[in-house]
């Protein structure tokens, strides 16, 4: 029993349909009953006599219920409205700790109740979360890497992660993991960083192995970026758990040379893949928005043109092999927004996924793929209370998922605009 004047730790929440982000179709008539924060379980029609009647109730008429959503790419400490790299890092730390905050903030908003963030400047992401762990920030679940581990120069080196040669990529792991990250994260091709090479490999494989071997035998995984095949190879070959862009870039013209062979080995490995598909779309919509007009801008949006539609034509062809697509946006990254994740969804429905499986993509397989399936990333009894609700049916119109009327993070009701 709550005691008096202190809220019940019981809600029951009811709405038309659910779509528990397993990639199962939608059930409908859904009433979910969350007990101090979890799941207590899932019925269709009448909440259990059992359930006290001092409960909070949520009625959500023509709303579908769906797992928090998790974006499993972002740079929490970049402002993704369109500020170069090389600006943004002339900031302090303390800024972009700011910055974080209130990206983060503007993701739970739009629903996405867990993040993976893939790299911020040394301990800024990590600090972040500290003061989440004391209270002070009322945000997202963060699944950190700290910082990107990265060639001497290579991409995003401004966060300190520089490691050259397996000693010293072993040691930058420890000392991640002395720091207290959660995964490890390693780019193994250049990448959007001034001076940097996308189409071919930054790393050794006899290095990334040394980095995958140390995170493994201290239980973490490990997401590798890679541009090019020849990475994605090298990458599948020290047997990391994740690989993010899968590009198959050729050249610096954004051109590329899809390999069958790589991406069969992909499929085949099982190891799942970060779609990122929105920087693409962002920056070609906010290029033409603004109406660019200078020579060196054209060339750099048609570039941008080419490498989305055979990024596009790439991911149709992975997912027809069996290629397992989580959603991540890349949000932070140029003109990519942390509100976005609905935009990456509704790409990949485009790709060939029903709209179970992108949403599964967007929440039960980034879960898996990370390791907290047991805890969220589906609605089902056990797991935490992230849930969303968005009015209307996903299944009919894929953009309902852009605004959600309401948004539970661990049973704390964050938006309730229905
Ligand atoms: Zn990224």
């Amino acid at each position: 029993m709550a005691a008096a004047g202190s809220p019940s730790p019981w809600h029951v929440v009811r709405a038309s349909r659910l779509l528990d982000g397993s990639g199962a179709p939608a059930v409908a008539d859904p009433v979910v009953v969350i007990h101090a924060g979890r799941i207590h379980g899932v019925y269709r029609g009448t909440a259990p006599a059992s359930v006290p009647a001092d409960a909070a109730v949520v009625n959500l008429p023509g709303h579908t219920l769906l797992p928090g959503l998790i974006d499993a790419h972002v740079h929490l400490v970049l402002p993704g409205d369109g500020t170069p790299f090389e600006t943004t890092v002339e900031e302090t730390d303390g800024v972009l700790v700011a910055i974080a905050y209130a990206n983060a903030q503007r993701s739970l908003h739009a629903g996405i109740t867990t993040l993976r963030d893939c790299g911020g400047r040394r301990d800024t992401t990590l600090d972040l979360r500290r003061a989440q762990r004391l209270g002070y920030a009322h945000l997202p679940r963060l699944h950190l890497c700290g910082r990107p581990i990265t060639i001497t120069g290579g991409h995003c080196w401004y966060f300190g992660g520089e490691a050259d040669g397996p000693d010293e990529l072993r040691h930058m792991v420890r000392s991640l993991l002395k720091d207290g990250v959660d995964y490890i994260k390693i780019m193994a091709t250049g990448g959007g960083t001034v001076g940097t090479i996308s189409y071919l490999p930054s790393y050794s494989e006899d290095e990334l192995r040394a980095a995958v071997h140390e995170a493994h035998r201290f239980g973490r995984r490990v997401g590798i970026h890679s541009l090019c095949a020849d990475a994605t190879r090298y990458v599948l070959a020290a047997g990391a758990d994740q690989i993010e862009h899968c590009n198959f870039l050729a050249d610096g013209a954004g051109r590329q040379a899809f390999d069958p062979a790589t991406a069969e080995a992909v499929a085949r490995a099982g190891t799942p893949v970060t779609t990122t598909l929105s920087v693409g779309h962002y920056i070609i919509a906010a290029m033409e928005h603004e109406g660019r007009r200078t020579g060196t801008e054209r060339a750099y949006v048609d570039r941008w043109r080419r490498t989305f539609e055979n990024n596009l034509e790439n991911f149709r062809t992975m997912h027809a092999a069996g290629v397992r697509l989580v959603a991540g946006t890349d949000a932070g990254w140029r003109y990519t927004p942390f509100d976005g994740l609905a935009t990456e969804v509704a790409l990949l429905r485009e790709v060939g996924l029903t709209t179970p499986q992108a949403i599964a993509a967007a929440s039960s397989v980034g879960a898996a793929a990370m390791g907290i399936g047991d805890d969220t990333g589906t609605i089902r009894e056990g797991l935490a209370a992230d849930l969303i609700a968005v009015a209307g049916d996903p299944a009919s119109d894929i953009g309902v998922l852009r605004r959600p009327a309401f948004v539970m993070r661990g049973g704390e009701i964050v938006r309730a605009s229905a």
